[in-house]
């Protein structure tokens, strides 16, 4: 197949058109639909989907683009095919913040604050009416390498030491808001966790923000930064006010809603990117060529383009980057994987949870590649949570997965009951996640650079996503409606 970057020069025939809508013939017998809109977004997860329907609102035709064969990206829920029940193995949780109720409310999906209603009490039963995530258990710190039981040292002072850590990272609200940072960078934000951790006192709050915070990796070394973005004053908050969730713990919904607002015909599933050329078009538009599964090439015009997937270069493949972009995106060196999931045929008792400790690390912080828990789902018999963690991405699934099972065996034998092969219900690798730089990038003012892309090749190009922010949906909208529907609608790009 040839790109359609030569397709000026190929004298291709135009057979149909309509408004938005033509298709034209390729190369011999190829023929690709040619969908024009005001903007390509490419990316159908949190941020994707949510800046499409910012923009719809502000009468721009829209297109999405999405590799997997449904919108939502981390958030993913699974549906038992017995008894219907609902379970998100992603995202769960959002801060109660006017854009989630708004977000929500626009689509009348119901949301719970999950302080508001009694959970069950542990060591019962789950109350089936509600979301699985409220299912509330007894807790054993284990050493998931050999099964023995870890006996944490008490910290008496974990409230306080939240508040404490709430007022230091207060003189740095301005990184829930993006990465617009001052220059000089303050040193805090670069150095890492762990060193921040000793230098105001905060260990007996560490705990908590290490298990809200889950899939950083290994948290002590990262840059302070991307924690106080990850765990911040609004979990704190939501951790005494409540935390919002989908009342029947089906976060979906607002996805597949999203879907119908932008119509169907406007968001190509299981699609990916072959080439890109944003620069020398004869329309003045944005040209992406794109293999959409079952319906074949579609070529999408666009005047403005909104990038919200990982901008990784791997990610990146047929993009005409622009110097500056491939500068910036090939700085980033890291990210942790993370992998999520639901396992059957465990047979341990279901009113107890397992997070995984080690005896000797600092802060029992458990040894990764690992599981950070084994808890029962509650309200479908012998499920079991799986998030699965490590300090990059380069584990396989089937590694993974074998890793899982040889943890849950370990676990099995420690409490006396019957090895079993698990079951699994569903699987998600969530990889790469989290784009990292080092710390002497962000004090060389990587994310100054990083901001500068947007709006670029002449008001064009924009970008959200968690490597424009932070692996939050709640501030990743947040994101949206101050900085990049401002920056798009205000753009000077041509029609
Ligand atoms: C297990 C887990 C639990 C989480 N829990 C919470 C929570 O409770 N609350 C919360 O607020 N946040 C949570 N998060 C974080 C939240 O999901 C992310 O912050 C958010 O999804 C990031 O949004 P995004 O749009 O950047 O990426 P995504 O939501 O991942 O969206 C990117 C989309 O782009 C698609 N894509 C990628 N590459 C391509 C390509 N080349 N072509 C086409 N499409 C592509 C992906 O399939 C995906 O759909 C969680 C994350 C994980 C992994």
């Amino acid at each position: 197949m040839r790109s359609h970057l030569a397709l000026a020069g190929l004298g291709l025939a135009l057979l149909a058109s309509a408004k938005n809508w033509s298709i034209i013939e390729i190369n011999d017998g190829q023929w690709s639909d040619v969908l024009e809109r005001d903007v390509c977004v490419i990316g159908g997860g949190a941020s994707g989907v949510h800046a499409a329907v910012s923009l719809v609102d502000a009468n721009k035709t829209v297109v999405v683009v999405e590799r997997n064969n449904r919108l939502g990206g981390h958030t993913h829920t699974y549906t038992d095919p017995e008894t219907g029940a609902l379970v998100d193995i992603g995202v769960v949780v959002y801060q109660p913040k006017p854009v989630v109720t708004d977000f929500f409310g626009k689509f009348g999906v119901p949301l719970l604050n999950m302080s508001s209603v009694p959970w069950n009490v542990p060591g019962q039963p789950a109350n089936k009416s509600q979301p699985a995530a409220m299912y509330n258990t007894i807790r054993r710190d284990t050493d998931f390498r050999d099964g023995s039981e870890v006996v944490r040292e008490q910290q008496p002072d974990v409230v306080e030491a939240l508040a404490r850590f709430r007022q230091v990272v207060s003189q740095y609200d301005y990184v829930l808001h993006g990465y617009d940072l001052p220059d000089p960078v303050p040193e805090d934000l670069y150095t890492p966790f762990g060193a921040f951790v000793d230098k105001y006192n905060l260990t007996a709050a560490f705990s908590t923000i290490y298990q809200v915070g889950q899939g950083m990796g290994d948290m002590l070394h990262v840059p302070t930064i991307y924690v106080i973005k990850y765990f911040n004053a609004g979990d704190e908050q939501a951790l005494y006010e409540g935390y919002l969730t989908h009342v029947h713990g089906n976060n979906s919904e607002i996805y597949y809603k999203a879907g119908e607002y932008i119509k169907p015909s406007n968001v190509l599933l299981e699609s990916s990117v072959i080439s890109v050329n944003r620069k020398n078009t004869t329309s003045g538009r944005a040209e992406i060529l794109v293999s959409s599964r079952d319906t074949g090439l579609k070529l999408l015009q666009c005047s403005q383009v909104v990038l919200a997937i990982p901008p990784h270069l791997s990610n990146l493949r047929g993009w005409d980057l622009t110097p500056e972009e491939h500068a910036v995106f090939s700085e980033y060196i890291t990210s942790n994987g993370y992998w999520t999931g639901l396992v059957k045929n465990v047979g341990m008792n279901q009113t107890v949870s397992h997070y995984n400790a080690a005896a000797t690390s600092p802060y029992n912080i458990p040894v990764l590649p690992a599981l950070y828990a084994l808890a029962p789902v509650g309200t479908i018999e012998d499920a079991w949570w799986i998030k699965f963690s490590a300090n990059n991405p380069t584990l396989t699934d089937a590694q993974v997965q074998s890793y899982v099972a040889r943890q849950i065996n370990t676990l099995q034998k420690s409490v006396g009951v019957p090895v079993t092969e698990p079951e699994w219900l569903i699987f998600q690798s969530h990889n790469p996640f989290h784009l990292q730089v080092a710390p002497e990038a962000i004090k060389d003012g990587f994310y100054k650079k990083l901001n500068a892309l947007q709006g670029g090749l002449g008001g064009k190009m924009f970008y959200t996503g968690a490597a424009f922010h932070t692996h939050y949906s709640t501030l990743l909208w947040r994101f949206n409606k101050e900085v990049l529907l401002p920056k798009i609608l205000g753009g000077s790009a041509r029609r």
